[in-house]
């Protein structure tokens, strides 16, 4: 079902007083972190809602989805792929996207940036890191990334902004915490192995938002909070 307008102001006015009292208690500026609106599995309107309000990204995890809805909008939104990426996708999504936040392995980053330079664009992207080591999640294994890194820095056609990462589904805010640290020192230990600056630590979502902010993630990807629960049928 989708939310009225109204209700998702209200949403989005709660998202942004938690991120805010979230960066408060940390000593943070709360201009210090983005929120990504999550649109996936809801229908485009919420993704017009989101460019209402002011924002101006938005972050789906299937290609196919994402690339309908692209078509479907008429306002300048930049969309994030925040989810799986197949190598037979990735010349739809270099020339489509603004960002990938799932880089995960070489012939991912290889594939995106042979496209994109066939596109003539220089692409953005996330190194998505399994800093839980969750067996359920996807994402370069900590040890692997400096080969990742080193592989995606050779890619002319793309810019590395930073890391992402999704933390095991736990009760135990620990098992956030402990995550979203180990993002951030692999990011510190990369940045001064490789000497490059990895602005973005893309990591929280409706549920560990506050664990993230407080390890010094600078995006928050945020679906449920904003727009209600999915509709997993449809
Ligand atoms: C769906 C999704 C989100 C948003 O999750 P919510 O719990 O609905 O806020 C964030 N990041 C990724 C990678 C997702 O797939």
């Amino acid at each position: 079902m989708l939310i009225s307008f109204e209700d998702f102001q209200a949403n989005l006015a709660q998202v942004m007083g938690q991120i805010a009292a979230a960066c408060r208690k940390v000593g943070r500026k709360p201009e210090s972190v983005t929120l990504l609106p999550v649109t996936k599995n809801h229908p485009v309107d919420v993704a017009r809602y989101a460019w209402e309000a002011g924002l101006r990204s938005v972050g789906e995890n299937r290609v196919q989805e994402a690339l309908g809805k692209m078509g479907d909008v008429d306002v300048q939104l930049r969309w994030e792929l925040i989810g799986p990426l197949q190598s037979n996708k990735s010349k739809k999504v270099a020339e489509s996207f603004a960002r990938v936040q799932t880089v995960d392995r070489v012939k991912i980053a290889k594939a995106l940036d042979r496209y994109a330079g066939e596109a003539g664009r220089t692409l953005s992207v996330l190194l998505q890191v399994n800093a839980g080591r969750d067996p359920a999640k996807s994402g370069v294994e900590l040890e692997e990334a400096p080969a990742l890194l080193e592989a995606a820095l050779a890619c002319p056609n793309l810019k590395v902004d930073g890391l992402m990462t999704i933390a095991p589904v736990s009760d135990d805010p620990e098992v956030a915490l402990r995550t979203f640290a180990s993002l951030r020192e692999c990011r510190d230990a990369l940045g001064e192995r490789f000497g490059v600056d990895l602005p973005e630590l893309s990591m929280g979502m409706s549920g560990d938002m506050e664990e993230a902010i407080a390890e010094g993630s600078t995006m928050v990807r945020v679906g449920t909070a904003l727009y209600g629960q999915r509709n997993y049928a449809g």
